[in-house]
């Protein structure tokens, strides 16, 4: 990765409580160049090869999701925060850094053995990915790849994923 890809992610100190450095992706959508880099980046492993579903997470995962489906004519399933889908779900409680939270995904929106990509902005703790893995595997869906624009990797998170045994496809890192 060259620098302008990293140089377009802005940090906010202090946000949303003091003591986090926040990464902001919105500068980097905005950025139509350093938009339409990311999500080549991000799908060129599997260009050429069969992918049935991209999996993106609430919210940020939907616009990358979305992107890197449409970049690999595979259908896109949302993993929403409990009570947003219509449909009947299967959901899944999660860790976040304090407590836990629910999502949830449309049973029927992956069939058995489809083969399947997550995507999310950032992986921080992997508590967030690791519940939506572990939704993705309950329905039977093939979890191809996990794919994050951002790894904190001294959260760990990135290595939690691979331990499942789904391989981690990240574009950049901060400490
Ligand atoms: P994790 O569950 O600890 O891996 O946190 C990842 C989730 O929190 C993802 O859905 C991210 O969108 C969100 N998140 C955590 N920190 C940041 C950040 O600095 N920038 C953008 N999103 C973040």
């Amino acid at each position: 990765m060259t620098s302008d890809l990293r140089d377009s992610i802005r940090s906010i100190p202090d946000y949303p409580k003091p003591g986090i450095m926040f990464r902001d992706i919105t500068t980097l959508l905005g950025d139509a160049r350093a938009f339409r880099r990311a999500i080549d980046e991000l799908v060129q492993p599997w260009a050429g090869t069969k992918i049935d579903k991209v999996a993106g997470m609430e919210a940020r995962g939907f616009i990358l999701g979305g992107a890197v489906a449409h970049q690999l004519s595979a259908g896109f399933v949302p993993i929403r925060k409990k009570g947003k889908l219509p449909h009947a779900t299967v959901s899944i409680a999660y860790s976040l850094e304090y407590g836990i939270d629910e999502m949830e995904m449309h049973e029927d929106a992956i069939a058995p053995g489809e083969r399947v990509i997550l995507v999310d902005d950032l992986i921080a703790t992997g508590g967030t990915a690791t519940g939506a893995v572990s939704l993705l595997k309950r329905i039977g869906a093939a979890v191809e790849a996990a794919c994050f624009v951002i790894d904190l990797p001294d959260l760990g998170g990135a290595q939690k994923i691979r331990d499942l045994g789904v391989p981690v496809r990240t574009l950049m890192e901060f400490a």
